[in-house]
């Protein structure tokens, strides 16, 4: 069951440009209940009715960790709270990412790269091979790297100018994974000398997500993608957040995701 309660806040770090770690004294009652890839929703001072979701980066012994991005009015409120500072939060929210023993990719592009960290963390916590592919837009958003090199056996980094990293798409890393050793192309879900295939767990900017979803089918790799939509209530009772899948149903984000095997997504939507 969620929990509705005022969180102290227990440091604040300024990771890059555009980004701030909050770390908050959630409680174990809030911290124990976490799977990966859920969320929370904050409410951003008494003026702003809606609350704004943050994806959970990490948790442990009562502590809950968010990064963010200032992108409006809500989230810039956040980034002037300080140690000390009470945050009204609810959580955990959502369905997150389904871990199963073999290899994982965890792919991250921007904004979407700090919920892969904590599911680095569980996957590695269970003796599952982890491996991170991380995309950013420069430098000046480059962040986590050290964090993720700590659970997983390898990180990469792209960026799309080339000032970290790599220059490139996650994409590109995304399909070296899934290719190896014996190349790649057409037929490839079907050769038997394909090294052992990752699940791939994505988040990131929906048409990073559209391309990782196409070369996961290509591919025959199990893939799962978190969405991050617009949303109002967080607990399925509004419909700001509501999607098609696939098959042509209704889903809530919020409640149903936000994360989604990639085959029930309707990518045209
Ligand atoms: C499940 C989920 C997890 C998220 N995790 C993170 C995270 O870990 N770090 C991070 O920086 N951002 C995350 N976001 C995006 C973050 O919620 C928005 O950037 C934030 O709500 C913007 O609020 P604002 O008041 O600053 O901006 P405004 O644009 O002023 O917000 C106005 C309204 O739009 C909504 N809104 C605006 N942009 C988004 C968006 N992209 N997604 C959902 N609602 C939006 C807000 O909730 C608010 O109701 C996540 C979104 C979702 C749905």
């Amino acid at each position: 069951m969620p929990v509705q309660k005022l969180c102290t806040v227990a440091e604040m770090v300024r990771l890059n440009d555009y980004a701030y770690s909050m770390t908050l004294e959630a409680g174990e009652d809030l911290t124990s209940q976490i799977s990966c890839g859920q969320f929370v929703h904050i409410k951003c001072g008494h003026s702003r009715l809606l609350r704004r979701p943050i994806s959970i980066c990490d948790w442990q012994d009562g502590l809950l960790r968010v990064v963010f991005e200032v992108r409006g009015e809500g989230t810039e409120w956040l980034s002037r709270r300080k140690a000390g500072d009470r945050l009204d939060v609810l959580g955990p929210l959502g369905h997150g990412f389904g871990l199963s023993a073999g290899k994982i990719l965890v792919v991250g592009g921007g904004i979407g790269v700090p919920p892969m960290l904590g599911t680095a963390k569980a996957a590695a916590a269970r003796g599952i091979e982890v491996h991170a592919a991380l995309g950013f837009r420069d430098a000046g958003h480059r962040m986590l790297i050290q964090d993720f090199a700590e659970h997983c056996r390898s990180v990469q980094v792209v960026s799309d100018d080339g000032s970290t990293g790599r220059k490139g798409f996650v994409t590109e890393l995304v399909e070296e994974h899934l290719a190896g050793a014996c190349g790649g192309g057409e037929g490839c879900a079907s050769c038997p000398d394909r090294p052992e295939l990752p699940a791939v767990l994505a988040c990131g900017p929906k048409p990073m997500l559209r391309a990782v979803a196409a070369l996961c089918a290509r591919y025959g790799a199990a893939c799962q993608v978190s969405l991050e939509e617009r949303m109002g209530c967080g607990v399925g009772a509004c419909l700001v957040c509501a999607c098609k899948t696939a098959d042509g149903h209704m889903k809530h984000v919020c409640k149903d995701g936000p994360v989604f095997d990639a085959k029930e997504v309707d990518w045209d939507d």
